[in-house]
């Protein structure tokens, strides 16, 4: 990156590349790293006076300051207009920003609640189908963190425990009823699928969801639909009204 006046040294400080330094531009209008910005100057160039001729009468010499007056003039009205324009562009990015952070939230609280039930309503034992979701979680584990993150989980952050997350772990498992176990194993498989996956990556706490909680029975929805197939139709109703609704219900059943 070429520098500019905003250029500043930053540091990495999670993942594989933590501690090197980058060199970052830190003005969100730089004229050297927004292009935006550099064509807007480019585009609108301020204003210069206009350099006086060699026998300039003192007539010439104040029109033409009133000349670079105006212009100035107009150009400030120009970059005012400009500004208010992107304030308000920036303040509508900030809106749709904020409303996305929002929905975020809804769904990570929504996908936490979804991980506590699954863990909570573990079957005493795995059937096959059961198994096959949660290989295919620990196979999209993410190592780096995996341990550590889940001793601290179930452990606590005890500065004072000099143990290794392993060790945490190995204890936690050894300590555990029978009938927690599988509990455990999804717990362990799960717990880095809690938050929402990236575009194109893999959901397998909704594949967990669907393979380990029970289902909503859809019976209400069909019983309902039985009724109103049962229901004569009255005289009002058009017999192609009927045969639509008909078969609405049984689409939806
Ligand atoms: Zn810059």
């Amino acid at each position: 990156m070429s520098a500019c006046e905003a250029a500043k040294p930053a540091l990495i400080v999670y993942g594989p590349h933590v501690g090197t330094f980058l060199t970052v531009c830190t003005d969100n209008r730089c004229p050297v790293h927004d292009p935006r910005q550099a064509a807007d100057r480019a585009a609108n160039p301020v204003p210069t006076v206009d350099a006086p001729t060699e026998d300039e009468t003192g007539e010439q010499t104040a029109a033409r300051k009133a000349d670079y007056d105006q212009r100035q003039a107009e150009y400030k009205a120009d970059q005012e207009r400009r500004e208010a324009t992107r304030q308000g562009e920036e303040d509508r990015r900030h809106k749709e920003y904020e409303a996305e952070q929002e929905r975020r939230t809804k769904q990570q609280k929504k996908r936490t609640a979804t991980f506590e039930r699954i863990i909570q309503n573990a079957p005493p034992v795995f059937t096959a189908a059961h198994l096959r979701v949660l290989l295919r979680a620990l196979v999209n584990m993410d190592p780096y963190t995996f341990a550590d993150d889940l001793a601290v989980e179930m452990n606590g952050d005890d500065e004072n425990d000099r143990r290794s997350a392993e060790e945490v772990l190995l204890t936690a498992i050894d300590g555990l009823a029978d009938d927690k176990l599988t509990g455990f194993a999804l717990h362990l498989a799960l717990a880095g699928h809690r938050s929402i996956p990236k575009e194109g990556e893999n959901d397998h706490l909704v594949e967990a969801e669907a393979a380990f909680t029970p289902k909503e029975k859809p019976a209400p929805a069909k019983s309902a639909g039985k009724k109103l197939a049962l229901v004569k139709p009255k005289k009002a109703t058009t017999p192609t009204a009927t045969k639509k609704a008909a078969k609405k219900t049984t689409k939806a059943a």
